[in-house]
């Protein structure tokens, strides 16, 4: 089916006209800059930019699409998790035009998005398969049983990556976000200057913990700048990066050679770094194991992704009701939740 699709979950707008895993069209409108005055993504502001720049966004999407409304099937939203005014903007947008164009309304998980825009990156991919999804807010290795069947095997106890990078580039001075300028600014740095802990579990080997490592950071830079000398960013950043790569890549080849999965993708934000792509694509290759990343503008957000999801449930005849609400948490486990059967 065709799906138009909004995203809207956090600090990006997004609107996209997907056919099944083919991407019509796609347009991200993101906030990043005014959030990096602050420091971080405040509620309030994305919310409010959401309301500015979601019109726009859909018009775009669909004018590019080359698809008239008779075209389009059903119209796709993320509903759950994320920030509430945020959420809200977008699902108000979709429910107004599901009424007015008299389409089906299908909610979407957010974190079901991310799995999915694996399957735009590659079109040969089918489950089952094992998801590292590394963002802003999530760091979880994820079994895709079957379509929409997912059991989430380990997850942050604390920290996402994405937000440890962002907490360590913040602490070394370098701005907001602090994935893109760590993972440049490490390229000159000794990876192997500096030990730091990986965070493990005892006994939850595919869980992570990295607000240990954070702490680690930020007493070696008290060790080394007592009053104030000038710190090795390069190699402390360089450090910090091989040692999550490491951890989240050791903790998705176990797991997936455990439960005898031959292909891993690396979704989100986090999937972008360069020693963590790395990592994984010399341990797949030792395991025979195939590992697939999507372009980086599938793996932030994006509402492409979100159309695929939804077209996979319009599909099987999963569609939401119009009265369904906004939920800053939900595991993905209950996504199915967000279904009427039909
Ligand atoms: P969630 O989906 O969990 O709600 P999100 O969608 O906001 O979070 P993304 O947009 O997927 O998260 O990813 C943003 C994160 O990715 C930021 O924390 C950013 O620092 C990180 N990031 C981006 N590029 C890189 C990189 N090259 N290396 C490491 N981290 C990166
Ligand atoms: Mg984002
Ligand atoms: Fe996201």
């Amino acid at each position: 089916p065709t799906i138009l699709a909004i995203e809207s979950s956090c600090d990006e707008t997004a609107a996209a006209v997907v056919c099944d895993r083919q991407i019509l069209s796609s347009v991200v409108s993101s906030q990043i800059q005014t959030h990096a005055l602050y420091g971080g993504v405040v509620p309030e502001i994305a919310a409010r930019q959401h309301v500015e720049t979601i019109n726009p966004a859909i018009a775009q999407a669909y004018r590019e699409s080359g698809k008239t409304w008779s075209e389009i099937d059903g119209i796709a939203v993320t509903t759950a998790p994320g920030l509430i005014g945020s959420l809200m903007i977008g699902v108000t947008a979709a429910k107004t035009l599901a009424m007015l164009h008299k389409k089906t309304l299908i909610a979407v998980h957010h974190l079901e998005g991310h799995i999915c825009s694996a399957l735009l990156a590659d079109p040969t991919l089918e489950p089952p398969f094992l998801c590292l999804l590394v963002s802003g807010g999530h760091s979880s290795i994820i079994l895709v049983k079957d379509y929409t069947d997912y059991q989430v095997m380990g997850k942050t106890r604390d920290d996402a990556a994405g937000e440890a990078f962002d907490k360590v580039a913040r602490l070394l001075g370098l701005g907001y976000p602090g994935g893109p300028v760590i993972d440049k600014i490490s390229s000159s740095g000794n990876p192997k200057a500096y030990k730091l802990p990986q965070g493990r579990i005892p006994d939850f080997p595919y869980d992570s913990s990295f607000s240990g490592l954070k702490t680690a950071v930020l007493r070696l830079t008290q060790k080394l700048s007592p009053n104030g000398e000038e710190l090795p960013i390069a190699d402390i950043a360089a450090s910090f990066q091989e040692t999550v790569a490491a951890a989240l890549a050791t903790r998705s080849i176990k797991c997936a050679i455990e439960h005898n999965l031959s292909t891993i993708v690396a979704v989100g934000g986090v999937a972008a770094n360069s020693a963590l792509r790395s990592r994984l694509v010399t341990m797949s290759a030792e395991n025979n194991i195939r590992a697939i990343f999507p372009p980086l503008s599938l793996c932030t957000d994006n509402a492409a992704m979100i159309g695929c999801a939804g077209a996979i449930h319009l599909s099987r005849g999963e569609t939401s009701s119009m009265g369904i609400a906004t939920r800053s948490r939900l595991n993905l486990e209950d996504c199915q939740s967000l279904y009427n059967l039909t």
